[in-house]
């Protein structure tokens, strides 16, 4: 069951959502054991490979480059970096690593080549690999399933309503255009949004209604709590109460029994008490590691700790689908072999120069030659 037909409409949506929190909670709990191990949490480290300088203007967003935000932006990370950090993320207990580009969106050049044997590398080390690397065309989905990605992020953020209190920079239908091309290229989907921009319940539940009138609504949808940073428009936010993460979350399983809902940024101001109650209202994912792309989260330890508590266990990659096989790309290997084609030419011009005894042409500079002139005077 994709969706949940009790709850298909904004009315039913709602009521739901205000719903009595424990009777919601409840509701929440029995679906989640339905569809899933209520002991299993993912865990997920998410890797910025890209920081910074982003040309968009989203609201909430420290990486865009018009807002004041101190973020050291840096340029694509190496493939070996990437491997390093993929091994350490690995060590640590998790499952997915999500790479994270500060893009408006991708563009076929040597970085997107670069994210392709990325992609290639980390799914041959046995991880799910997600990336969220800002719009996409069809072509370009395709090359990135070629190379072994699993899921691709792209966030609806809020309901189409609100979408242009917070971004002006591009619309919500470029957003539905590229989840489509995900979803086209047989690419798991991976997109949420974010409560606490102040936004009304009204446009959480939107949210939920766009997702709702999929043909096929995404496989994991992470719900994030604003993390108001200064220097960005929504600097002002008051953080949300912790009943409300607990609410989305739980609406969020109700309406989507097989979908992982995903507990993602704010989670350092939630205690491990309220993040119980989302797990036993549902989520099934929590990002590790001590940042989220540049806002903080929880250290490993803390959660290796509430894990032991809780008495919640790692979930182990490929539960929810077969691991994609990775592919060699047409267009690296294209430009693998015309780069080896260019060496070989320059390697036989100069051994033919070498064989014809060939001289360069030593050219003078005016000062050499009046010199020259001078002296023989
Ligand atoms: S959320 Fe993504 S697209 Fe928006 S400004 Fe930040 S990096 Fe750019």
């Amino acid at each position: 069951m994709k969706v949940n037909p009790q709850y298909n409409t904004k009315e039913t949506l709602l009521k739901l959502y205000n719903k009595p929190l424990l009777e919601l909670v409840f509701e929440a709990a029995t679906i989640h054991r339905q569809f899933h191990n209520p002991r299993e949490v993912q865990m997920s480290s998410l890797l910025s490979i890209k920081t910074g300088g982003c040309s968009e203007d989203c609201g909430y967003c420290p990486q865009a480059a018009r807002y004041n935000t101190g973020v050291n932006a840096h340029k694509l990370m190496t493939v070996e970096t990437v491997i390093e950090q993929a091994t350490n993320a690995k060590n640590n207990g998790s499952s997915r690593l999500c790479m994270g580009a500060a893009w408006r969106e991708v563009k076929d050049n040597r970085d997107f080549d670069n994210v392709i044997e990325m992609v290639q590398e980390v799914n041959s080390m046995g991880l799910e690999v997600c990336c969220t690397l800002g719009m996409l065309t069809d072509d370009q989905a395709k090359r990135l399933k070629n190379a072994g990605l699993y899921a691709y992020n792209h966030n609806l953020d809020s309901s189409e309503e609100y979408y242009a209190d917070v971004i002006s920079t591009r619309e919500y239908n470029d957003r539905l255009n590229t989840i489509e091309n995900v979803r086209g290229a047989g690419i798991s989907v991976c997109s949420g949004g974010i409560i606490g921009m102040g936004e009304k319940v009204d446009d959480r539940i939107g949210l939920l209604m766009s997702y709702m009138k999929m043909e096929n609504p995404p496989e994991s949808i992470p719900i994030n709590a604003l993390v108001a940073v200064e220097g960005t428009p929504l600097e002002e936010q008051k953080e949300i109460e912790s009943w409300e993460i607990i609410r989305m979350v739980a609406t969020t399983r109700i309406a989507f029994p097989e979908s992982v809902v995903r507990l993602s940024a704010g989670r350092t101001s939630l205690s491990m008490e309220t993040q119980g109650l989302c797990f036993m209202a549902g989520a099934g994912s929590i990002f590790a590691g001590d940042k989220l792309l540049t806002t903080p989260n929880p250290e490993f330890n803390e959660d290796s700790q509430m894990f032991d508590i809780l008495g919640l266990i790692p979930k182990k990659p490929f539960q929810d689908g077969c691991q994609p096989e990775s592919h060699k790309d047409e267009i690296i290997e294209k430009k693998k072999v015309l780069a080896e084609k260019r060496k070989k030419e320059l390697q036989e011009a100069r051994d033919k120069a070498i064989k014809n005894n060939f001289k360069p042409r030593v050219f003078k500079s005016v000062d050499s030659i009046k010199n020259e002139k001078q002296l023989s005077k």
